[in-house]
């Protein structure tokens, strides 16, 4: 039941107007449709319960999936708008919190996750990575609008608090959440095996999530070789050497290549956005070795490969392939801590990563096109504030 106080204060919600604030967003279903909107600024207490955190926004990270949204391949807006706000790799400071928020307060440096719960019984105990809904809430993404604004609320249980000494950093933890969840369901899924002590690990791809999969593989003490397109030296082939690791361009040395050379791997992380490149990870896993898949591939690839070969190899090397996408709160504070890691490990090496700031909302054509475009890019961002 809402108190007398509470209905009073609903109905002045509807007649008083409440400040806005900008954001960056597109309509759904519209190519190329990036603008800038105006949002209610939110408060505190649009969270019920007492539990909300009012985060202001200082940098907002974007990848793939905001440049395919804006290209209209998918992204839905939430009920009651035609446009979403994107963004969903965000980094805040809390401003406010609700009186039954224990765990954080203001001032504290912050990143939210991105999936909401839906109804399967993976969401209801706190695993929403792993629904098996049809329909997902995604903020910035899919239903539900994202960080690049200036002010965002969300419940405590959603908000993941980020060390003084990463905060130059942190706008990276959303993206290092890919990777952790995908290497702890590898070792998760590995209990198989009562004894498994990976020492050879291949990673596809060079990209942001590439890099920071061989960053975690690294500070596991994994013999690491990152495949990518681009022959060295570069920058993300000199990052890849800065972790030990060892860097190939699959245009000098094949996959198959690099495993007969550097395997047999025991743990392959895809991250290329290729989808055919799975085929031949599948021939170059190595037995009992675990393939893990992240990359999120919208076009429609097709290619011949062999099958009776790659099946009988599965099978008589008990194999194992996974798929893995978002992260739930358990992955983001693992992210947290490996960061805290790597900076102590590899100083300066995340930092690194930033490559292309762009400055302030209003820029949100520079920051699409620096997606798309920038040669060299690892990490586009928006300085938000
Ligand atoms: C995001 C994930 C999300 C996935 C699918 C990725 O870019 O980082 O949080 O689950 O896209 O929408
Ligand atoms: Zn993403």
């Amino acid at each position: 039941m809402a108190t007398v106080q509470e209905v009073v204060r609903a109905a002045e919600d509807k007649t008083s107007t409440r400040p806005t604030m900008k954001a960056i967003a597109v309509l759904p279903g519209q190519p190329d449709s990036v603008h800038l909107a105006a949002l209610e600024r939110p408060r505190v207490e649009d969270i019920p319960g007492g539990r909300g955190v009012l985060v202001k926004v200082l940098r907002v990270g974007v990848d793939g999936t905001d440049r395919e949204i804006n290209a209209a391949e998918y992204g839905a807006a939430p009920d009651g708008y035609d446009f979403l706000v994107i963004g969903h790799e965000g980094f805040g400071q809390v401003v406010e919190v609700g009186p039954n928020v224990t765990t954080l307060q203001a001032g504290d440096f912050v990143v939210a996750t991105v999936r909401r719960p839906g109804t399967s019984i993976y969401d209801v105990i706190g695993t929403n990575d792993m629904t098996t809904d049809d329909t997902y809430f995604e903020r910035g993404i899919n239903l539900r609008h994202g960080y690049l604004t200036e002010y965002y609320v969300d419940d405590a249980e959603f908000i993941v608090k980020i060390p003084q000494g990463l905060k130059d950093v942190g706008v990276l933890l959303e993206p290092t959440t890919v990777v952790e969840k995908g290497i702890a369901q590898a070792y998760e899924i590995q209990r198989r095996l009562r004894v498994w002590r990976p020492r050879k690990a291949a990673v596809l791809g060079a990209g942001t999530i590439g890099l920071l999969a061989a960053m975690a593989l690294r500070l596991r003490g994994l013999d690491v070789t990152v495949l990518g397109l681009t022959p060295r030296p570069y920058l993300n082939s000199d990052l890849v050497e800065a972790l030990g690791a060892r860097y190939a361009s699959t245009r000098e040395l094949s996959l198959t290549d690099a495993a007969r050379a550097h395997g047999p791997f025991d743990l392959i992380f895809e991250a290329t956005g290729f989808a055919p490149i799975v085929f031949e990870a599948m021939q170059a896993l190595g037995k009992n070795g675990v393939l893990v898949l992240s990359s999120v591939t919208g076009s429609d690839h097709r290619i011949e490969v062999p099958a009776d070969k790659i099946n009988l190899d599965f099978v008589l090397g008990n194999k194992v392939m996974v798929g893995t996408v978002n992260a739930n709160r358990e992955y983001f504070e693992m992210g947290v801590k490996d960061m805290a890691q790597a900076e102590a490990q590899f100083p300066g090496w995340l930092g690194r990563l930033l490559t292309h700031p762009v400055q302030g909302l209003e820029r949100y054509r520079e920051l699409i096109e620096t997606l798309t475009i920038a040669k060299g890019a690892i990490k586009v961002y928006c300085e938000v504030a």
